[in-house]
């Protein structure tokens, strides 16, 4: 289960790097039918996308670089907190 959840929090992250594959989007959409927690983790980072294409299409011609940055903190700091639920789920 904790395996299938760090390689779900995994594919979510590639999916802004890259097209997943049609295994890889089954095996992500399989999963978050089933766990709640990297459903609601999906969901942010989906919100996030959203932004991101925000920021992107204003901020574009004016400065990708920091656009890009600011895209890679905000995905960082998704990613701790994930790790801060997962450590809650562990300890209960
Ligand atoms: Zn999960």
């Amino acid at each position: 289960m904790k395996h299938a959840c760090k390689h779900v929090a995994r594919l979510t992250s590639d999916s802004f790097e890259r097209q997943l594959s049609l295994l890889e989007q089954m095996q992500l959409k399989l999963h978050l039918a089933m766990c709640g927690l990297c459903r609601n983790y999906h969901q942010s980072i989906k919100t996030m996308e959203h932004v991101f294409v925000y920021i992107r299409e204003h901020d574009l011609k004016k400065d990708d670089q920091l656009s890009n940055e600011s895209k890679k903190s905000i995905l960082y700091r998704l990613k701790k907190e994930k790790m801060k639920d997962a450590g809650m789920h562990k300890n209960h």
